[in-house]
């Protein structure tokens, strides 16, 4: 069948439509950008669902990660709109659709829990909106809601932190700890819920390919790791490469 990615170009969605494609999908991605096997938003809009498409997948949204970018109003606006008009366009294209696709998979996040030394969380856990981040959540959550009675399949992913080598946090604070100014920026005790880019592809591509799932999962690792741990580490696997380098470089000529 075909994929529909919405934010088929970011960190998460490029390793996606690669994996799909290898397990036999015709992919197509919605952009901004136009571009070959792409549609952009005003396409979806104007045109609904291309042909045959039996998953639609979104994985866009104004990168919140970007060090440099300030939280005032109108960027908190870009993130807000990046992902609740992208979702709402595409639950409303599968509303319009005659043949409606068989899965509809969202991503969101776990911000939409509140940080609790103690409590642990489950995907029952009803969570009140309690700043910026879980509001958004749970927007973003409600603009994929299909009417009572669409026949498709419906999943709602709340990722943790999503860890890789070739983007998302990692490489996003590559050059501020590189800089020295990495570190905790959020209390050093709090848990950081993460995930591999690699477990997240495959937990997606197990929602998709599975009639069984159905409704909201959260997609993070086992163990839980706080910010300190999470720093530590970081600056360990991120320093001490380059002084071995450096001494290389002095040692042998
Ligand atoms: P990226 O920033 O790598 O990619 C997201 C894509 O969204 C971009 O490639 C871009 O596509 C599109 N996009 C960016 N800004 C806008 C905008 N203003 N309007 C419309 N589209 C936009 O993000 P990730 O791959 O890391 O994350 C994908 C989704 O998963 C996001 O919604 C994110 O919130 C969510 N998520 C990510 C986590 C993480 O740790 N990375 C954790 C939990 C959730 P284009 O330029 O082609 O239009």
């Amino acid at each position: 069948g075909t994929a529909l990615v919405g934010g088929g170009t970011g960190f998460i969605g490029s390793h996606l439509c690669k994996v799909l494609k290898s397990h036999g999908y015709g992919v197509i991605v919605i952009s901004r950008m136009p571009g070959p096997q792409r549609m952009t938003w005003n396409d979806l809009n104007r045109q609904g669902l291309p042909d045959g498409t039996t998953t639609v997948i979104n994985l866009a949204g104004q990168n919140v990660l970007d060090f440099k970018q300030r939280w005032n109003a109108g960027f908190k606006q870009n993130v807000f709109n990046s992902r609740i008009n992208t979702t709402s366009s595409l639950a409303n294209a599968i509303v319009s659709a005659k043949k409606k696709p068989s899965v509809f998979v969202t991503l969101t996040g776990v911000g939409i829990y509140k940080p609790d030394k103690v409590k642990e969380y489950d995907e029952d856990s009803s969570e009140t909106e309690f700043d910026f981040l879980s509001r958004l959540c749970h927007e973003w959550e409600n603009a994929a809601k299909l009417p009572k009675g669409t026949s498709t399949r419906q999943v709602t992913i709340r990722s943790g932190v999503v860890l890789g080598r070739d983007g998302g946090m990692i490489k996003q604070l590559y050059l501020p700890f590189f800089c020295g100014l990495g570190g905790p920026v959020m209390p050093g005790d709090q848990y950081l819920p993460w995930i591999h880019i690699d477990d997240l592809i495959r937990l997606i591509l197990f929602v998709v390919g599975n009639q069984q799932v159905e409704g909201t999962l959260n997609g993070v690792a086992p163990q839980n790791i706080t910010n300190k741990q999470f720093s530590d580490v970081c600056l360990s696997n991120l320093f001490e490469p380059v002084f071995i380098k450096i001494f290389r470089l002095l040692l042998v000529p």
